[in-house]
């Protein structure tokens, strides 16, 4: 269990940590992978959420299954990507959390996982949590915990050392 100062500094402003579904890039899964490829090294993430139209968490794309579909095409020709859909190479949403302030889950999913994505109950995307942004929240915990909290080392008992 996350000690409850620790707890309470990092939960302080769980807003802080996603990032929101407008500014996170998308796909959606009819969209051809010559498009993907595009918004990919558009933005220059190695995987990135697919989306249904009504905003329903539907797989995750990243740059390695678009790549691999290329490197299967005659002449490894871009343009012939446009033959092949998001839908074909996605994969499954494994770990996903519906509330940003479950941060003992968030953490031991982040230690696997690059981010997070942030669902509600029936998969609607709201947005990722990603390493960096707990990291950040981390490091503000690092430089704050004694502004809020006494912290002194305990005493320690030389009866349980020795056992
Ligand atoms: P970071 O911790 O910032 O390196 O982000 C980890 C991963 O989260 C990236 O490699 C992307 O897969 C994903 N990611 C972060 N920010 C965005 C964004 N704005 N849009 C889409 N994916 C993102």
């Amino acid at each position: 269990m996350i000690d409850a100062a620790v707890e309470q500094l990092l939960l302080e402003d769980p807003k802080s940590y996603v990032i929101p579904a407008d500014i996170v890039a998308t796909v959606t899964a009819t969209n051809t992978l010559e498009h993907a490829l595009m918004v990919l090294s558009k933005v220059g993430y190695t995987r990135i959420p697919v989306l249904a139209p009504d905003d329903h968490l539907q797989g995750l794309l990243s740059l390695s299954a678009v790549t691999d579909s290329l490197l299967k095409v005659p002449g490894a020709a871009v343009d012939q990507l446009s033959g092949v859909q998001v839908a074909d190479v996605m994969q499954p949403v494994k770990r996903w959390v519906d509330d940003p302030t479950k941060l003992e889950k968030i953490l031991n999913l982040l230690v696997d996982e690059p981010f997070l994505p942030l669902v509600t109950e029936d998969m609607i995307f709201q947005g990722i949590i990603t390493r960096r942004e707990i990291l950040k929240r981390v490091n503000y915990l690092a430089h704050n915990l004694d502004r809020e909290y006494q912290v002194t080392r305990r005493e320690l008992d030389p009866a349980a050392e020795n056992r």
